[in-house]
C-alpha cells in the first residue's frame, strides 16, 4: 500500500499513548493528530495505563515509554500481554540501545506485536512508518489464515491439500548490492486455500515435519521451483532458486542422487538451486544429515546456512558444513543502521563468511538506511520488503523493470551523499 492509502487507514486507529513526561506526551498527542488520528488516549504511567484500558478496552497500537515512575513500561508490557489488551506496540525510549534490544525480545517473548522503537522527541515521519506497519500487518492478516493457532490444521486437511496440489510458490528476489541484478529468488511456499486463501507457511510447516507429510510437500516445491528454473532459463536469466529443506528431510541420503537426476533431466545445472538450511535444524540429526549435505555438495548443489546467528552453534556448523552462503538473520539486520550491536554482528558475519570464501545475504531489509549501511560493510546480497516482497512468479518481471530503476536511484543519493 502506498503511504498515503497507508494514512488513511491508520486514521481509523486507537492509540494509546503512555509517557510520565509531560511534554514528550504532549508532543507525541499533537504528532498523532497531525496524522488525523482521532482516537487516542494518554497516561502518565504503567497503573494509569491500565486503567485507560479497563475503561475503554483494548486499542489497536500502544506506544509505551520504558522508564516511568509508578509501574514502569516494562512491568506495562508485562500487564498488557497477559491480557491481550493492545494489538501491537511501539516502544518509545531514550534509553540505551542495548537495553531497549532487552526489551524488544521481552515484548517478543510475550507474544506481543512490536512495531518497533523511537527516539525521543517522536518524529512524524518515523511514527507514520511505524503505525504504517500496523496496518500492513493488518491486511497481512486479513488475507492469511490463521495466524496465531499452533495447530490449526488436521492431518487429513493437510493431505488433501497435498492431493489436491494447493500449495504455491511465491518467489522473494535476492538481489547483489553492487549490481542491483536479481542473483536468486527464495521460493516460499503458501497454501491457496480454497476458502480461507493465502494461508502462511508458518502455520503449516511444523505440523508437515510432525506428521511427515514434509517430504511429499517439499517434492512439489522442488517440482515447482524446477518449472520456475527451465522458465529463467528460456527468458535467458541467469536467475537462481533457493530452496528451503527442513532437517527431516536431510534423513534421507538418497535425496541428492535423485535431486541430481531431477535436474540433469532438465538440462539444469545443480549450481542454480541453493538449498536453505536452517543452522538450528541441523542440531537434532547430526550423522544423517552431514551426510546428505556432504553428498550434496558433492554434487554441486549449493548450500546456504539460513537464519545465521540464531542458534546455539553456529560457529560449529560452519566448521563443518561447506556452506556457500550465509544468511544473516533479519533480527541483527532490521534496525541496524540504529544500532551498534547490531552493527558489530553484522560486520564480524561478513568478514567471517568472506575469509571462509562465502557469500553473504543480508534477509530482512525493510529500510533504506540499513541497505546503505550493509553497503558499507560489504554485504553482497539482499533480500527483504525494501526490494521486495514475496510475489508469484508471472509479477516477478513487473518488479524487475520498477527495481533497476530505484536501484539507479539509490545510487546516485549513495553517490551524492559521499561528494
Ligand atoms: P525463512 O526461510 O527465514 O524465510 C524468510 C521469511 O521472512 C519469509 O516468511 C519472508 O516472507 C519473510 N521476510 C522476507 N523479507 C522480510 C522483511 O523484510 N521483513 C519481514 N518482517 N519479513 C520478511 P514466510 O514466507 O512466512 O516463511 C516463513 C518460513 O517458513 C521460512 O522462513 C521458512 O523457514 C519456512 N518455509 C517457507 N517455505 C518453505 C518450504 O517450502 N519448505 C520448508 N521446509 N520451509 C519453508
Ligand atoms: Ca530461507
Ligand atoms: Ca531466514
Amino acid at each position: 500500500m502506498d503511504s498515503l492509502g497507508n494514512l488513511e487507514s491508520l486514521k481509523g486507529h486507537t492509540i494509546l499513548v503512555v509517557e510520565d513526561n509531560d511534554f514528550q506526551r504532549s508532543v507525541a498527542l499533537q504528532v498523532l493528530q497531525s496524522l488525523g488520528i482521532k482516537d487516542i488516549h494518554q497516561a502518565a504511567d504503567g497503573l494509569q495505563a491500565l486503567k485507560v484500558l479497563e475503561q475503554f478496552g483494548k486499542v489497536d497500537v500502544v506506544i509505551c515509554d520504558l522508564d516511568m515512575p509508578g509501574m514502569d513500561g516494562i512491568q506495562f508490557l508485562g500487564e498488557l500481554a497477559k491480557n491481550k489488551l493492545a494489538g501491537a506496540v511501539i516502544v518509545a525510549s531514550a534509553m540505551e540501545a542495548s537495553l531497549i534490544r532487552t526489551v524488544e525480545d521481552l515484548v517478543q517473548e510475550h507474544g506481543l506485536k512490536l512495531l518497533g522503537t523511537l527516539a525521543k522527541p517522536l518524529a512524524k515521519k518515523k511514527l507514520q512508518d511505524l503505525l504504517g506497519r500496523f496496518t500492513d500487518l493488518e491486511t497481512e492478516e486479513s488475507t492469511s489464515f490463521p495466524q496465531d493457532a499452533k495447530a490449526p490444521w488436521t492431518v487429513k486437511e493437510l493431505d488433501d491439500a497435498l492431493s489436491r496440489k494447493e500449495f504455491t510458490l511465491y518467489h522473494q528476489p535476492k538481489v547483489s548490492m553492487a549490481t542491483g541484478e536479481l542473483e536468486a529468488t527464495e521460493v516460499l511456499c503458501r497454501w491457496q486455500h480454497p476458502e480461507h486463501g493465502l494461508v502462511m507457511p508458518d502455520s503449516f510447516i511444523p505440523l508437515m515435519e510432525e506428521s511427515g507429510q514434509i517430504e511429499a510437500l517439499t517434492e512439489q516445491v522442488i517440482e515447482k521451483a524446477l518449472v520456475a528454473l527451465c522458465d529463467f532459463k528460456t527468458k535467458g536469466m541467469t536467475t537462481k532458486i533457493g530452496i528451503n529443506l527442513s532437517a527431516i528431510t536431510l534423513n534421507d541420503t538418497s535425496m541428492p542422487d535423485r535431486l541430481f537426476k531431477q535436474l540433469s533431466a532438465l538440462k539444469l545445472s545443480p549450481e542454480l538451486l541453493m538449498l536453505e538450511i536452517t543452522e538450528s535444524s541441523l542440531i537434532d540429526q547430526p550423522a544423517k544429515s552431514l551426510e546428505t549435505l556432504a553428498r550434496l555438495k558433492m554434487k554441486g548443489f549449493m548450500l546456504s546456512i539460513d537464519d545465521f546467528g540464531t542458534g546455539y552453534s553456529s560457529m560449529k556448523q560452519l566448521n563443518r558444513i561447506p556452506f556457500s552462503e550465509l544468511k544473516i538473520d533479519r533480527s541483527f539486520v532490521d534496525g541496524a543502521s540504529e544500532d551498534k550491536t547490531r552493527k558489530a554482528i553484522i560486520d564480524a558475519n561478513i568478514g567471517l563468511a568472506h575469509t571462509l570464501g562465502m557469500r553473504v545475504v543480508a534477509e530482512g531489509v525493510e529500510q533504506v538506511a540499513d541497505w546503505h549501511l550493509l553497503n558499507e560493510l560489504g554485504c553482497d546480497i539482499v533480500q527483504g520488503y525494501f526490494v521486495a516482497r514475496p510475489m508469484p512468479i508471472s509479477e516477478l518481471s513487473d518488479w524487475l523493470s520498477d527495481w533497476q530503476q530505484r536501484f539507479e536511484q539509490l545510487n546516485d543519493s549513495q553517490q551524492s551523499a559521499c561528494e
